[in-house]
């Protein structure tokens, strides 16, 4: 009986003793399974227990138009946004080269400008060389001078001139010519009516172009309003010379462009000793587009399609002039 109870509390010992080595093992394996935990969590990619191809942090789908509800996403998870402070590259911009652009940096065509721009301009032709075609566009009237105006609407002689102006200048340009418009916007070229004509006086009378060429509008006022139609002016006094021969050719091939893009018919051009067409070291025309107190040229006048037609056919007239066609 000693014995078996003797050999019972030996057994009983050995069992606790298993069980409490046993309950030691698993406290150990519990232990560093939590440790190896807690370190891939606070140090992702370092930890050298992690293999080197495993991805150290799964990639968060990017939303794809709205963040998803919170709900959604356990609240420790912040998407990356962008940095205020960091500055954003700048975008590689590639100069796309204009019709106009050429070896002097000068563009061809010009038609919106203060008058600052138009002197500006003025100082840039005058370094050109002479193997280039320049053409003076004198823009009649403008700013506190609007010239004659319609009789049916009230529309100004300053403002057709303008919007046929930039049109000539468009289309001459395109023909590879430089143009220079005396002025570029609604406003006067000077402060007085006097150093207004003085200004454009000055700059006629300069020997950098090839041709000078005024627009303006005409009127009889409401005495006579069934005079309409284009009139082609140029300067000839009793002792004509060679000059006002090249004006007169001038005019007459602006008129015979116009006939044939339009309706138009006259067949002589006229003189008058204007500034306009006197002053111009180059062969100058003064182009009266139409007749502001006609009703049927004030509705043509003021539709840019037929602005177009006409701006086109005295760029035709003023190549033909230039091309000795005429
Ligand atoms: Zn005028």
């Amino acid at each position: 009986m000693r014995n078996n109870q003797a050999a019972k509390r030996q057994e009983t010992t050995r069992r606790i003793l298993v069980i409490a080595i046993f309950a030691l093992l698993l406290a150990i394996i519990f232990i560093s399974i939590k440790m190896i935990a807690s370190k891939s969590c606070s140090n992702p990619g370092q930890s050298g227990m992690l293999p080197t191809n495993t991805p150290a942090v799964s990639p968060t789908p990017a939303p794809t138009e709205t963040a998803a509800p919170e709900t959604d996403r356990p609240s420790e998870t912040v998407l990356p946004t962008v940095n205020p402070e960091t500055p954003t590259p700048a975008p590689v911009v590639t100069p796309v080269p204009t019709p106009e652009q050429n070896q002097y940096g000068i563009p061809r065509l010009m038609v919106e400008g203060s008058m600052n721009d138009v002197l500006a301009r003025l100082e840039q032709f005058k370094t050109l060389p002479a193997s280039e075609t320049l053409i003076l566009l004198d823009v009649g009237h403008g700013g506190f001078d609007p010239g004659t105006a319609g009789l049916d609407t009230g529309v100004t002689e300053a403002d057709i001139n303008l919007q046929i102006s930039r049109r000539l200048a468009e289309d001459l340009a395109a023909k590879g010519y430089f143009v220079f418009m005396t002025r570029m916007g609604e406003y006067a070229c000077a402060d007085t009516k006097k150093n207004d004509m003085n200004l454009r006086t000055r700059i006629m009378r300069l020997d950098i172009f090839d041709v000078s060429v005024s627009i303006h509008q005409n009127s009889l006022g409401k005495d006579d309003r069934s005079a309409h139609g284009v009139r082609l002016y140029h300067y000839k006094p009793a002792s004509a010379g060679a000059k006002y021969a090249k004006d007169e050719k001038l005019a007459k091939s602006i008129l015979e462009a116009i006939c044939a893009a339009t309706d138009e018919n006259r067949s002589h051009t006229d003189t008058g000793n204007l500034m306009v067409c006197r002053e111009p070291h180059a062969p100058a025309a003064l182009v009266e587009c139409g007749f502001l107190s006609n009703s049927e040229d004030e509705k043509k006048l003021s539709n840019p399609a037929y602005q177009e037609v006409f701006a086109q056919a005295v760029a035709n007239g003023i190549e033909n002039f230039l091309n000795g066609a005429n």
